[in-house]
């Protein structure tokens, strides 16, 4: 694996396989520069206590290639980036039909965790990325209670990618401190319909793999399970997993992401972010300090400057 950089070849003058360090060293520090002054959610007291200033980028191509620049030992929880991850597990185990037959595939225009937008929807939920539609899908995994359920996850992701991710228990400790009402009663309304069978189960092992942790490089070695021909995953379930990061992945800036950028981008409030650049490679991102979409600032940032400059878009 070269450490050298990706600027080696000097044929292609886009794509991201063109991009050197100095560049991303250059990106990283306006990057850093834009988590000034920012908020953490207060939600998840630990998430709370992390430092607003931190900043991690690891960027993988399918060839071997890596790049990465900024605190790259910090580890932290995936949080909302394991929803691709819940859907492409239950995609490659039981097949499009069987999903999609308990989470719909359309986006939404309001935040994360709506109990409108579900209500609106007669309890049926919209996509895979927004909280309903990932507690429906934990319900859905294999085993008779949460911690089993993560641990089959886990160590799937880990085998498949060559990745280390591990559960933060004191994260869950966290996440389970306060008492969360809008998940409660995502999943109860849930119950309602028909689409989870224990609400209880069904929301503590969405707690679970939302803990599941670990650093920028663990994330970019799990991104390249969605770039094309690199692993044994299917492709029409990689299709259906990007395509859905495009336009559901940022929350309620989806749409305007997509047309502004162009990458199936992933996001969580821990402030990790997964960009997927098809046939390419993989972008991990790790910055807490959000946007009031609850998208990570620098990781937007680094990515608008990347896809520009290296003309990542998917869309051309
Ligand atoms: N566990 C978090 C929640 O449900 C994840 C949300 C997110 O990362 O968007 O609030």
């Amino acid at each position: 694996m070269s450490k050298s950089g990706f600027g080696v070849s000097t044929i292609p003058s886009t794509g991201l396989t063109t991009l050197t360090q100095a560049q991303l060293n250059a990106w990283a520090v306006q990057a850093k520069a834009q988590t000034q002054g920012s908020q953490l959610p207060d939600y998840i007291p630990l998430l709370a206590q992390a430092n607003s200033t931190w900043f991690a980028v690891e960027i993988r191509g399918i060839n071997g290639q890596m790049l990465s620049a900024g605190d790259i030992t910090l580890s932290f929880p995936l949080m909302s980036v394991v929803k691709p991850f819940v859907l492409l597990f239950l995609l490659e185990q039981s097949g499009a039909q069987a999903v999609f037959a308990f989470v719909g595939m359309e986006p939404s225009d309001e935040p994360f965790n709506s109990l409108t937008q579900l209500e609106a929807d007669q309890g049926w939920p919209r996509n895979p990325m927004i909280n309903s539609g990932a507690i429906a899908l934990a319900n859905r995994l294999p085993g008779s209670d949460a911690r089993s359920r993560c641990e089959t996850l886990r160590q799937w992701l880990n085998q498949r990618s060559n990745c280390h991710l591990f559960l933060d228990e004191a994260m869950l400790k966290s996440v389970r401190s306060l008492p969360n009402e809008r998940n409660r009663a995502i999943a109860n309304r849930l119950a309602e319909s028909g689409y989870v069978d224990s609400m209880e189960t069904a929301l503590d092992t969405y707690n679970h793999v939302c803990c599941l942790s670990g650093t920028v490089a663990d994330l970019s070695s799990l991104g390249l399970l969605l770039v094309q021909n690199y692993k044994a995953i299917l492709p029409e379930n990689r299709r259906l997993v990007n395509s859905l990061m495009t336009t559901c992945g940022l929350y309620q800036a989806s749409s305007r992401f997509a047309v502004q950028v162009g990458v199936p981008t992933k996001s969580g409030v821990s402030g990790a972010m997964l960009s997927v650049v098809p046939s390419q490679g993989a972008i991990a991102c790790y910055s807490p300090a959000l946007d009031e979409a609850g998208n990570s600032k620098a990781g937007l940032f680094l990515l608008r400057q990347l896809a520009q400059a290296l003309e990542l878009s998917v869309f051309g």
